[in-house]
């Protein structure tokens, strides 16, 4: 059997609306759809991605930058869903059809990649996160939560990449727009991670695996991606694997693999796009 690894691609990544593509070669899933389909779709397009080739969505939460379009693209392509049964019972979208209800703490697969869910600390009724894995790769997406518990560190211990919360910086958020009362929110535990907090958690990951760290879910009042960049930069001894994600554009597609010699390979890759 071939060992592939993954390949990930932001659709977009802040407090106004969040995507991920995430791809085995031969699998094709979507986390999250915080962008109006039509945004969706556009985005997609510019990664040469159809949205008939998904196998699967997964929702983190039930806030809006989280499912915007999630409604309308499960309805119109007839996407597999799992979510939570909190976040399911919070969408309050009687018509989204069939779901899979995920249970946080167990384990599942869809298609080749394994999926490992965890519960996030969050102002949800039910939020989680996951880890993605194939023999070759294991990617993580840690966002909206307000502090890393310790079943958070030990789950994304031996991660080769990671999608981390780098949502604030304190100083800007102190100054910013916001009244102290919904600061206070975003600094809680169940909040935001800042930029020192990324740092922290990026810092406490094997290092000796970790390849590519992408910041996402920045706040467009209260940091930059310079500051957050080199706060996180601090904290990690190779500065050049990191990347930060943008609101309002498509990343590029990040390969992730234990062994540089089996990247997932680009035909398989090609066989999920239509140009169409
Ligand atoms: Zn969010
Ligand atoms: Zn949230």
């Amino acid at each position: 059997m071939k060992n592939t690894g993954l390949k990930i691609a932001s659709l977009g990544s802040g407090s106004s609306g969040n995507a991920t593509l995430i791809s085995s070669g031969k699998t094709l899933l979507l986390l999250d759809c915080g962008f109006a389909l039509k945004e969706i779709v556009a985005r997609c397009a510019e990664l040469s991605v159809s949205l008939q080739r998904l196998d699967g969505v997964l929702v983190t939460h039930e806030h809006s930058d989280h499912v915007r379009g999630l409604g309308p693209l499960v309805r119109k392509y007839a996407i597999p869903l799992w979510i939570t049964h909190g976040t399911y019972r919070s969408l309050r979208d009687s018509k989204i059809g069939p779901v899979n209800l995920i249970n946080a703490h167990e384990s599942f697969d869809i298609g080749d990649i394994h999926i490992v869910p965890f519960p996030t600390p969050h102002d949800a009724a039910e939020s989680c996160q996951f880890v993605f894995s194939t023999p070759n790769a294991r990617f993580a997406c840690v966002t909206d939560l307000g502090v890393p518990t310790a079943h958070i560190t030990s789950t994304i211990a031996d991660c080769d990449a990671l999608l981390v919360e780098s949502n604030y910086d304190e100083k800007m958020l102190r100054q910013g727009p916001y009244p102290p009362s919904l600061q206070a929110r975003i600094r809680s535990d169940f909040g935001h991670l800042g930029n020192e907090q990324a740092g922290d958690l990026v810092r406490r990951v094997d290092s000796s695996r970790l390849e590519t760290v992408l910041l996402g879910h920045l706040s467009e009042k209260n940091n930059a991606p310079d500051v957050a960049r080199d706060t996180v930069a601090r904290y990690i001894e190779r500065s050049e694997r990191l990347t930060v994600l943008e609101q309002h554009s498509v990343s590029e597609w990040f390969s992730v693999s234990r062994d540089d010699r089996l990247h997932v390979p680009d035909t398989d890759h090609e066989s999920l796009i239509t140009t169409a």
